[in-house]
């Protein structure tokens, strides 16, 4: 930290992300990207806008927008577009975050945004199972960020559920997080139309195989969307690269692709969950693209070197209430049966 910091931030601490090693010898189960690469209609379209690279993108997405409205099945005046949901969450943080409540076992990005915007922040326990209980969160009179699916866990709260937490907090804003909604469990963007309080966002980072090209969506009444535009406007207009917005609408236009993959992942996220269980691990029900893993005989830390020195990775969040498990991203079927192969091997090295 240099002298010359703003005090307010020295005692801030960065998110840290998954690690993304530059060589290629991992089978790489610790992000929670997608393991297919992009459609062919996709890559085309991002090459083809690389030759207008000299020119500013559309400032208002227009394009995108429009097939987002559609796949959504809400208003162009009800979507906007952000460099990764990641964004979208920063500026819900900014505008509605000064006082707040969120899981304290959640998306690790949430602390550090409300530590970023000097939140008042109520973490909120899950219960023993990992689940959370959605009545904790209602009538808080705060701000409510909820990730649905959870993550780490994987486990879903009910579109039900997730009425009565925006319908008891009238008076605050309601942001749910569905970067893992396509993966099994299911949408409260209808809500948006009722509810002028609820936020809900998406990405295309795991189920649209656009990680690296970072691409995320606010779902909301136009209330919000203007604050939200306010503040995107009031910070970078073209915050959405052009090519990121032309493999954006091609990828809507593959949605039935993307769909059946994620369906795909989710079978084989069953299936694997089905053998681990065998094997004598612990696992929440997970309706994401990633496992949630402990026991078998092995500590987490004991699964994540070991799996590392077999050239899987995983993730390991060490030092915290969870540093027992592991979150193991849903991999292709083949992918997976090495992990589990290895996972084996491990156990037995032990016994
Ligand atoms: C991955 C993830 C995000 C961020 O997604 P990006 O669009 O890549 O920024 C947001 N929320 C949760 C819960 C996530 O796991």
């Amino acid at each position: 930290m240099s002298s010359f910091l703003d005090k307010r931030f020295a005692s801030l601490e960065a998110y840290v992300p998954g690690e993304q090693p530059k060589d290629a010898k991992y089978i790489k189960l610790n992000t929670n990207e997608s393991p297919y690469p992009p459609s062919p209609a996709v890559a085309e379209a991002a090459r083809a806008e690389a030759e207008k690279l000299n020119l500013y993108c559309d400032p208002d997405c227009t394009l995108l927008r429009r097939e987002a409205a559609a796949l959504f099945g809400v208003g162009e005046e009800n979507v906007l577009a952000f460099n990764g949901s990641d964004e979208v969450l920063e500026f819900a943080f900014m505008a509605y975050g000064a006082k707040i409540a969120f899981p304290s076992i959640s998306y690790g990005f949430y602390p550090v945004f409300a530590r970023l915007f000097g939140s008042d922040a109520l973490k909120v326990p899950l219960r023993e199972d990992m689940s959370i209980d959605h009545r904790d969160y209602l009538s808080l009179g705060r701000t409510v960020v909820i990730a649905n699916p959870n993550a780490p866990t994987g486990l879903a709260l009910s579109p039900g559920q997730i009425e009565e937490i925006v319908r008891s907090n009238s008076g605050s804003v309601v942001v749910i997080d569905e970067a893992y909604v396509d993966f099994g469990a299911e949408s409260v963007i209808p809500l948006t139309k009722k509810y002028d309080n609820l936020l809900v966002t998406r990405t295309f980072s795991k189920s649209h195989s656009l990680a690296g090209a970072r691409l995320g969506f606010g779902i909301a009444g136009e209330e919000i969307i203007r604050d939200l535009n306010t503040i995107r406007n009031s910070t970078n207009p073209y915050n959405v690269n052009r090519m990121t917005q032309a493999a954006g609408t091609a990828a809507i236009r593959d949605n039935e692709l993307y769909m059946s993959r994620c369906r795909a992942v989710a079978r084989t996220r069953d299936r694997i969950a089905d053998e681990l269980k065998k094997a004598g691990f612990e696992l929440t029900a997970s309706k994401a693209n990633f496992l949630f893993v402990r026991g078998g005989g092995l500590s987490g830390e004991e699964i994540y070197s070991g799996l590392r020195k077999r050239g899987v990775l995983v993730r390991w969040f060490s030092g915290g209430a969870i540093s027992d498990r592991v979150r193991v991203s849903v991999g292709t079927e083949e992918q997976m049966d090495v992990f589990l192969a290895e996972l084996k091997e491990l156990q037995n090295e032990k016994k």
